[in-house]
């Protein structure tokens, strides 16, 4: 039997989606629903949720009501499904009244599949739906918005358990992709399902390579960020940063360097913000520069990289954040700057903020994840309680794994230089010391006159930078936050500078670190294609979309462009065949995508 209804499912899944196979736990879910009882669904952004609902509304009678929090994710929902020929519709307040009627008449004639719906709007409206309206399943779209617990609450959510008396025999689906362990408590409880089964499946999103570089200054931190935005090729990004100031700093350096970017904050008008959204999701701007207000809404499949310009302030915000990368499941990278000054600003947040103990804990965790030499998937995984007891190939620590050193030398020059300023200078001003700089302040104080003046030129800015940030990790130095920063030694420290206990630091290689990088990531692209064709492939698409006024990303996702380039169809059948493209798609794009390909290849013959 079973057997029976999973093949139908492929069929369908091929018919629409174009895709072979299921992901993990997909079919798991469908077999769940199908049968008729509810279900928790837990998946990492990209996971595949939505096949999870559309799947069995394509494979029952009636249609799906499906709750979805924001406006633009339902929009984007939809005219994904009707791209791939899915009867499916949103009721919302963009439409007039005549036309949500209308979608209603064809949801009660069994013409639309499924049905997008607000919360607030659905308890105000499912009162007035007759009782002969076929549904197959109600799916909870974002379902972490239920608990308070979590970052994006909603309080209409909290009534959605009304849904299970109302329609009692209709299977409940609930979605999320936050890892929160409380807020994952919460959502069978809230939506009154406590039967419902659990699928969980695992929160590592592998294509996504986790880069942090610490301390670096302002200068080199544009270069960096220019180096990753040009490794990518012209792919689209997010850069968060802490500050609107930020923001438009950012902005305009990278526009005046000829980068199509765009500010988003919260301190623009709403009309600004909707079309910085859209011009991004269309791919007419690669790089958006943001607070933490953009990203709730971006379904785009096609984001290739990630970066925090400054370090965010929980493992929570910085999973959600890195998530919007490599939708797709082709390689992305997400790297985090990551500074002494920071920590102090968001130490500072953090203690005027409502839960102080809890926030300062959190910004702690994420500071260790931050700093750490062992692999970071093993620390993010796990701070989410999910085991993950290797390393992951894909982090900067796998990349280039600490060289352990003998630092006893080093911590002692940087130690004796801190005493002989009376423990009255902070990072920037040791490191001048210890470097011999000739800067005016430098001078004024008298610091050049000190012994341990100069007797560190041989290591680099940046690698002094690293050994101190190691020696207060280690508690051999502290930062005294209420004395303006300034460097104290330790009990432990004093030890170390008298000879009693040795230290062991990680050597510090900058350059190393990005060659076996940017290698790794050239080998974790399997396909091989020309870059000349896959860019006019892009072309086309863009220029479809445009004709469509929708999103390139919702005509073929970079991978199933990357599938084109690779296989390069030249007739209707072989282009069918391939990976996410399905019966509809073929129909309308077949022959603009060989021609491509055809001419190509005659051109370069
Ligand atoms: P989520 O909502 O969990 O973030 P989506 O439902 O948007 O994930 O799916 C992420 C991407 O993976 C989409 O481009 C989707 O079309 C694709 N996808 C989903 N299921 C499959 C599958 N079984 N095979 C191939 N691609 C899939
Ligand atoms: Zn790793």
């Amino acid at each position: 039997m079973n057997d029976i209804l999973r093949r139908q499912a492929l069929a369908l899944l091929k018919r629409f989606y174009g895709y072979t196979d299921f992901y993990p736990l997909q079919w798991e879910v469908i077999d769940c629903v199908m049968s008729g009882k509810d279900a928790v669904v837990l998946m990492p952004t990209g996971g595949g949720k939505s096949i999870c609902y559309q799947i069995p509304a394509l494979l029952s009678d009636g249609c799906a009501i499906v709750v979805s929090p924001l406006l633009s994710l339902m929009k984007d929902q939809v005219d994904a499904l009707l791209a791939n020929g899915v009867p499916a519709a949103a009721i919302n307040s963009t439409n007039n009244d005549s036309v949500n009627h209308e979608i209603l008449e064809q949801v009660y004639a069994g013409r639309i599949k499924l049905l997008y719906i607000s919360p607030e709007r659905l308890l105000s409206e499912m009162q007035s739906w007759a009782s002969d309206m076929k549904i197959s399943l109600i799916a909870i779209d974002e379902a972490h918005c239920i608990s308070q617990w979590g970052h994006d609450f909603r309080p209409e959510y909290t009534q959605l358990s009304v849904l299970k008396d109302r329609f009692p025999s209709v299977p409940v689906m609930a979605l999320t992709a936050t890892a929160d362990r409380l807020t994952r408590q919460d959502i069978s409880k809230q939506l009154g399902i406590p039967e419902a089964q659990l699928f969980i499946d695992s929160f590592d999103r592998p294509n996504i390579e986790l880069r942090v570089a610490a301390n670096v200054s302002g200068k080199q931190k544009l270069s960096r960020i220019i180096e990753l935005i040009d490794s990518s090729k012209g792919g689209c990004g997010i850069i968060y940063c802490l500050s609107r100031k930020n923001v438009e700093t950012l902005t305009s350096r990278l526009t005046a360097l000829g980068y199509k970017a765009a500010s988003y904050h919260a301190g623009l008008p709403n009309d600004e913000r909707e079309r910085v959204q859209q011009e991004f999701l269309n791919d007419d701007i690669q790089i958006v520069c943001a607070t933490i207000a953009f990203g709730m809404g971006i379904n785009k499949s096609n984001v290739r990289w990630v970066i925090h310009n400054n370090m965010p302030k929980n493992m929570e915000s910085y999973y959600q954040e890195i998530g919007r990368a490599g939708r797709d499941g082709l390689p992305a990278v997400a790297l985090m700057f990551y500074s002494f000054g920071d920590v102090q600003a968001l130490m500072s947040f953090a203690h005027d903020s409502g839960q102080s103990a809890v926030n300062i804990e959190k910004l702690h965790r994420i500071q260790q994840y931050a700093e750490s030499t062992v692999c970071r998937r093993r620390i993010l995984l796990n701070y989410f309680n999910e085991r993950y007891d290797r390393d992951c190939g894909n982090c900067d620590v796998c990349a280039a794994p600490p060289e352990r050193i003998d630092g006893t030398i080093i911590c002692q020059m940087a130690l004796s230089a801190v005493i002989r300023t009376g423990e009255k200078v902070g990072f920037t001003m040791l490191i001048d010391i210890l470097r011999g700089s000739r800067k005016a302040d430098l001078v004024a104080a008298g610091f050049d006159k000190i012994k341990t003046y100069g007797v560190g030129h041989d290591l680099s800015f940046a690698a002094w930078n690293a050994y101190l940030l190691q020696m207060l990790q280690l508690g051999i130095i502290d930062v005294a936050y209420e004395d303006s920063n300034h460097i104290h030694i330790t009990p432990y420290g004093r030890e170390v500078l008298v000879g009693k206990s040795p230290v062991q630091l990680s050597k510090f290689h900058y350059e190393n670190k990005f060659n076996t990088q940017a290698k790794q990531l050239k080998e974790s692209t399997q396909l091989s294609f020309d870059d000349a064709l896959f860019a006019l492939l892009k072309e086309t698409r863009y220029a479809l979309a445009k004709a469509q006024h929708i999103a390139p990303y919702l005509i073929f996702s970079d991978k199933v462009l990357q599938v084109i380039a690779s296989n390069r169809p030249v007739s209707r059948s072989e282009f069918a065949s391939l990976y996410g493209i399905g019966e509809r798609k073929t129909a309308l794009y077949w022959r603009q995508f060989t021609s491509v390909v055809i001419n190509y290849m005659n051109s370069n013959k």
